[in-house]
């Protein structure tokens, strides 16, 4: 399971598999679930194949009436009450297996980092999602799984599991329907609710695949939209990758504000799919997720290149689909995130596994998609495209890595990408290049133009785009730049009046400050921010509390009195009247924007170098009405809102780094 749109998941099932783990377990049950009693009961047979001694999980909120093999009960493991020992054999071990428990209640008021931070299973009438990180069925630590599940649910429920729906039946006794999934893949989640079912099926190269939206109730008139996106995004990938590996897509409403990606479906919070860009944008990246993450397997103790694979060939893609300038603002907005991660404390996409706070999503999403649009830079995009459908082709249903995409592009440009590679994935951080030196000469009615470019060491391997400003427009060229600094030369027909260092942002590296104004993430990502609540009374105080819980990576962390010049990112929380007594105190001028409108005005300025993020609100309600938007903001430089709604926002505008010769 991936997550995705939402997705800060601390509880990440990771599968301790081999590269070349193919060996894969299989079950066979039947389940029943109650979501008004709150029941689940489970029955069949798990398939081990041949190996080691190994250990059969089961979350301890269930009672295992039966785990037995060859007729004998298997022993509880000593150290741990959720698992059993299943001992080594030369051949198959079949388990058999009976249990029954309760699950939790089903809160749907949860927010995402609730919602993710327990991988717990729960149920209500109004939905049921058991994520296979909860071990909510017995399952064989450290193999992949094949699986047959036949669900039963009470009249009114409807029900799914990944895989291939092989019988169906809906009647006054209920629900019944079996699923089979006969690639090794990663877990069973389990979802079902009320749902509505809208069904069509779509003819791809080869043969139909069933498409199919489960929605709750108040969705069903957003279903035909959402087939023939899908159908839309089925086609695009196939055409571009290769076969879609699966029998069936569906997307299935969750009442929490979630967002997976699992093989053959996607499990998007209600409220998430009312939002009129889901379609265009989230879905096409959980059709791809079928491709790469829940087709290719990462190799997550090497690094996930899923999440950057796919944010590349969707979300970015469908930017480049729209504009060239649309392609260009999403990488500023990329660069600009990257410039709010503290030097120094940035992760390698190769220790990337999944999205746990705002700072790995830059650089397992971000940075990776950019390494992506780097090497198709590189070596051209038939070269990329080959690459591309090898790597599907030869790597589908199994574990891969980096070094894998690695030799599937080398091979595809017929070059020796390892440093390539090497700097990307294998080092943190970005390069910082700057225009060291440029001068001009005119010889012959021509224009000569010197140019030295440098970067701080340990150097990376680049090829810098620059453009020369003439009066007739611009010049592109490319330098080398693989040392300390690199020199180039070249001609220009008219004049130049400056020069331009990378001003189509196609290479990853950290913004100078004047190209990356401030936005609210330079705060929200930075480990040591600190705040000041300027009303001294428990009410402000409670209500920055919860707030800045939400708001900042490190959590909240406050500061007495009026701090001035500090090292660190600091949030000023007040009434507008004390946010202007305390500026006016620190000697800065009336604000740049966010007027006086609204109820509340939250803006980011740099002075002297360090982030000051200001919040103004009229009141406390007014302030806890922003706990819940204001995260969602992190790529603004300010904003004015009514309640918790933003009524005004902004970027303040980026400066390019050139160097003028007038
Ligand atoms: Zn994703």
């Amino acid at each position: 399971m991936l997550r995705c749109i939402c997705g800060i998941l601390l509880l990440a099932l990771v599968l301790q598999v081999e590269a070349a783990g193919l060996t894969a377990a299989h079950l066979e049950v039947r389940i029943a679930i109650d979501p008004t009693g709150r029941t689940l009961h489970g029955a069949g047979t798990l398939d081990v194949p041949p190996g080691a001694a190994t250990r059969v999980r089961l979350d301890r909120r269930f009672d295992a009436a039966e785990m037995q093999s060859e007729g004998k009960p298997l022993l509880r493991a000593q150290d741990r009450t959720d698992a059993w020992v299943l001992p080594a054999a030369t051949t198959a071990r079949r388990v058999t297996i009976r249990w029954q428990g309760t699950l939790d209640r089903l809160d749907p008021a949860m927010d995402h980092r609730d919602t993710l931070a327990a991988a717990t299973p729960v149920t209500a009438s109004e939905g049921t999602f058991l994520p296979a990180a909860s071990h909510w069925y017995p399952s064989a630590e450290g193999l992949l799984e094949t699986w047959r599940v036949a669900l039963e649910l009470p009249p009114g429920q409807r029900g799914l599991v990944p895989g291939r729906l092989l019988e169906e039946r809906d009647d006054a006794q209920g629900y019944r329907a079996v699923f089979e999934f006969t690639h090794p893949g990663e877990g069973i989640d389990l979802m079902a609710g009320p749902y509505a079912i809208t069904e069509r099926t779509v003819t791809l190269a080869d043969r139909s695949v069933r498409l199919r939206t489960w929605f709750a109730p108040g969705l069903e008139g957003l279903a035909d939209g959402y087939l023939t996106s899908t159908a839309d995004y089925l086609g695009l990938y196939e055409r571009w990758i290769g076969p879609y590996p699966y029998t069936e897509f569906s997307v299935v409403s969750s009442p929490t504000p979630t967002g997976f990606g699992m093989p053959t479906l996607t499990y998007l919070g209600a409220d998430v799919l009312k939002l009129p860009f889901i379609r265009a944008t989230s879905l096409g990246h959980e059709v791809l997720h079928n491709w790469w993450g829940n087709g290719v397997y990462p190799d997550y103790a090497r690094g996930n290149w899923s999440e950057g694979l796919t944010t590349f060939m969707a979300d970015y893609h469908y930017k480049e689909r729209e504009s060239a300038t649309a392609a260009r603002d999403m990488r500023l907005g990329w660069l600009r995130d990257f410039a709010a991660v503290p030097e120094g404390s940035d992760q390698t996409l190769e220790s990337f596994t999944a999205r746990t706070h705002g700072a790995s999503q830059i650089v397992g999403y971000h940075k990776a998609a950019m390494t992506f649009s780097m090497l198709r830079d590189l070596i051209g995009t038939e070269a990329f495209d080959r690459g591309v459908r090898a790597f599907w082709s030869a790597r589908k249903f199994t574990v891969a890595s980096w070094d894998d995409l690695r030799i599937a592009f080398e091979q595809a440009s017929a070059r020796d990408l390892r440093w390539f590679f090497a700097q990307w994935t294998a080092r943190a951080g970005a390069p910082r290049i700057r225009i060291e030196h440029a001068d001009r000469r005119e010889v012959g009615g021509r224009w000569q133009v010197r140019i030295t470019l440098a970067q701080d060491g340990p150097a990376y391997r680049l090829q810098v785009p620059v453009s020369v400003q003439t009066d007739q427009g611009s010049i592109p060229h490319l330098v080398d730049l693989a040392a300390g600094t690199g020199s180039a030369e070249f001609d220009v027909p008219q004049r130049p009046s400056a020069i331009t260092l990378d001003p189509d942002l196609r290479l990853f590296r950290r913004l100078s400050t004047d190209e990356a104004p401030p936005i609210l993430r330079d705060a929200m990502v930075h480990p040591d921010t600190a705040a000041v609540v300027l009303p001294s009374n428990s009410t402000w105080m409670d209500a920055a509390r919860n707030l800045l819980a939400k708001l900042l990576d490190g959590g909240p962390r406050f500061v007495e009195g009026t701090p001035g010049r500090t090292t660190a990112p600091l949030v000023v929380i007040g009434s507008r009247a004390d946010i202007e007594g305390y500026r006016s105190r620190l000697g800065l001028t009336a604000p740049p924007k966010a007027g006086p409108s609204g109820n509340a005005q939250v803006w980011v300025e740099r002075v002297d170098g360090n982030v000051l993020l200001f919040i103004a609100a009229r009141d406390p309600a007014a302030l806890s009405a922003l706990a819940r938007p204001l995260p969602h903001y992190g790529k603004q430089s300010w904003l004015t809102f009514e309640g918790a709604k933003a009524v005004e926002r902004g970027v303040w505008p980026p400066a390019a780094a050139q160097w003028r010769f007038d």
